[in-house]
């Protein structure tokens, strides 16, 4: 196969990042492996989604690991796998390996849902996973199954414990949402000061499949801080890296780390330094951008690696200025795009 016998990284130019015309250089690669799902998250996907794509339509892992060389070569340092979820795809721990073995990648993490984690975190650390972000919006059992569909918060639990005591970095992404969840930040406070694992709030992104996102549905980040503050004492900000999304913060008299990601009331587009690429193949440099570059048909109809090296280059400088514009213009509308489709 191609990508084994060329040996990529010593024909590309290397010499060269990706910026875009806003002077910003990617350094991170979210994948999405599949756009199917164990949930259904109110947020997220739609109930009845039944339109998966066709097993034949999505990249195989030698194509999703031979464009993770191509990107390694123009600069990309790090790589998150995600979904839909990325634990339903078969043969993941293969994947992982072979990501992890790629020169100039530097760190590989996942995001999951932890349904089907519990008894592959051995497996996932020994191939290269070297952090995850395991999603979870509540604690009480009844709500986490009107969240999500399933009766599963047991699990999810188990499986942050596994990952916990196997020393797997652990980060909770807990996606906050108005008369739903917003009664419960504390206890997840508690619970990062319990186990050692920081929580990212995330503020509720029109992103939606089931198109149920307004305004008012939206805790802000300073909101959020105002109650911790108020139950637990001050938060106070660490230095933060800036092309991180997550606002990190440490409490002055404990040692639990709280992150925020309020990409809604304080976006961070002008430090993004992030690119995704779908299950099908197709390039998106922003996450709230319809617009899209089919990588897989370049795959498909046999282009050299230059040239594939080059698309890439100029789709990035195509990269928008962000979600920021759109609040600018006043135009923020549910669904602008499916998480569940790109990855988050
Ligand atoms: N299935 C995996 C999971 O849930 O962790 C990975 C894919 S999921 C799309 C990635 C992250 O996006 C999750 O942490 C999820 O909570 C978050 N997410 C999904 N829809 C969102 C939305 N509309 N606004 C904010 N975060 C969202
Ligand atoms: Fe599935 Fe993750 Fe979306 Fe929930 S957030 S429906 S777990 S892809």
């Amino acid at each position: 196969m191609r990508f084994e016998s060329e040996g990529i990284l010593g024909v590309l130019d290397s010499t060269k990042e990706l910026s875009d015309s806003f002077g910003r250089i990617a350094k991170k690669l979210r994948i999405s492996i599949t756009d199917r799902c164990n949930m259904r998250c109110i947020y997220c996907m739609p109930f009845n989604n039944t339109k998966w794509l066709s097993q034949k339509s999505i990249l195989t892992y030698e194509q999703i690991t031979y464009l993770a060389e191509i990107f390694a070569s123009l600069g990309i340092e790090k790589i998150k796998i995600t979904g839909g979820e990325p634990l339903v795809r078969v043969d993941i721990i293969s994947l992982i390996k072979s990501l992890s073995s790629i020169k100039g990648i530097n760190s590989i993490s996942m995001t999951t849902n932890g349904i089907l984690l519990k008894d592959r975190v051995a497996g996932l650390k020994e191939a290269g996973l070297e952090s995850i972000n395991i999603s979870l919006d509540t604690f009480n059992r009844t709500r986490f199954k009107s969240i999500s569909g399933i009766d599963g918060l047991d699990i999810v639990l188990e499986s942050i414990k596994s990952a916990v005591s196997q020393n797997l970095r652990v980060k909770i992404n807990t996606v906050i949402i108005r008369d739903w969840n917003d009664d419960e930040i504390s206890e997840f406070v508690e619970f990062s000061k319990k186990t050692g694992c920081p929580v990212k709030f995330i503020e509720f992104m029109p992103l939606d499949g089931t198109k149920i996102w307004s305004e008012n549905l939206v805790v802000s980040k300073d909101e959020m801080i105002d109650k911790i503050n108020n139950d637990f004492g001050k938060l106070s900000p660490l230095d933060n890296d800036k092309a991180d999304p997550a606002r990190l913060y440490r409490f002055d008299n404990g040692n639990a780390t709280i992150g925020f990601i309020p990409s809604i009331t304080k976006p961070f587009c002008q430090d993004c330094d992030r690119v995704r690429i779908t299950a099908e193949g197709k390039l998106h440099t922003c996450l709230f951008e319809k617009k899209n570059y089919d990588l897989k048909a370049l795959l498909d109809k046999g282009k050299s690696d230059k040239e594939i090296q080059e698309y890439i280059r100029n789709c990035i400088l195509e990269k928008p200025e962000g979600i920021i514009k759109i609040i600018k213009n006043h135009s923020l509308e549910p669904g602008i795009n499916n998480m569940y489709s790109i990855g988050g």
